[in-house]
């Protein structure tokens, strides 16, 4: 049986002081809650957070990650500086990452197979651009997204793995996709997990939305056979729109 996943990806926002009171009132609001629940501050914050979220039901994310263990990668932050701080889980291959700085599936497969050899969790975002949706190439799009990221990944490593279904048109932009659009896409990506591994792997892997989700979607969403939680910007942004979600039966 899958347990939702309900994660917050808090990108370029909040300041330190910002981000530990919003993490106490996260904190507060699901304590108790019965679904699977992670914050991911900026890296500015997560030593902060940290301390909030120890020995609670929150775990604590980093929204990206280096290719490389250490060395000269100026500006980078690598899974041994994640893991010193007591980072949990990692998002990788956000679409932000993708298409503002260029990385490709080869780099965000290296990158999660160093997430997973260091123990992390990972969260594995995929996605389809608009003209790609409307050029009826969503399903190869998340299928080569996903074969190329788990490039390599064994299927015991795989249990650690949590694939973000987020198509690139709906995230911060208001739009959702609908429900039964979202489903099917998490449906493919199950039968393609069923494909490179196995039925088992296929029926327990986790598989998040993301896009644009709120208090308003987020029953129609998590309803749906395939979709096992969110990957969530703006509403994670304050604990009165990312409890409703959270909290979500
Ligand atoms: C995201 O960035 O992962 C996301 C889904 O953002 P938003 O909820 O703001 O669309």
């Amino acid at each position: 049986m899958r347990k939702y996943f309900i994660a917050g990806n808090w990108k370029m926002h909040k300041t330190k002081a910002e981000a530990v009171a919003l993490a106490k009132d996260v904190v507060e609001a699901v304590k108790g809650g019965p679904h699977k629940y992670m914050i991911a501050p900026s890296f500015t914050a997560l030593d902060a957070v940290s301390q909030v979220v120890k020995n609670t039901n929150v775990l604590l994310g980093a929204q990206n990650m280096s290719t490389d263990e250490q060395g000269a990668h100026t500006g980078e932050v690598s899974v041994l500086q994640l893991k010193d701080l007591g980072v949990q889980v990692v998002i990788l291959g956000h679409s932000e990452r993708r298409h503002i700085y260029k990385e490709t599936d080869e780099m965000v497969n290296k990158k999660v197979k160093l997430a997973l050899a260091h123990g992390l969790e990972v969260i594995l975002c995929i996605g389809e651009l608009l003209e790609e949706r409307e050029a009826g190439k969503a399903e190869q799009v998340c299928e080569a997204q996903t074969r190329k990221g788990l490039d390599g990944v064994s299927k015991e490593d795989l249990k650690r793995v949590t694939i973000a279904y987020e198509p690139v048109w709906a995230i911060g932009t208001g739009k959702t996709a609908t429900p039964e659009d979202a489903d099917a896409i998490h449906a493919y990506v199950r039968k393609i997990i069923a494909d490179i591994y196995d039925k088992d792997a296929a029926d327990s892997i986790i598989i998040q939305y993301g896009g644009s989700m709120k208090a308003e979607n987020a029953q129609a969403l998590l309803a749906k056979e395939n979709i096992d939680g969110g990957l969530i910007g703006g509403a994670a942004l304050k604990a009165e729109t990312f409890a409703p979600i959270a909290l979500c039966k």
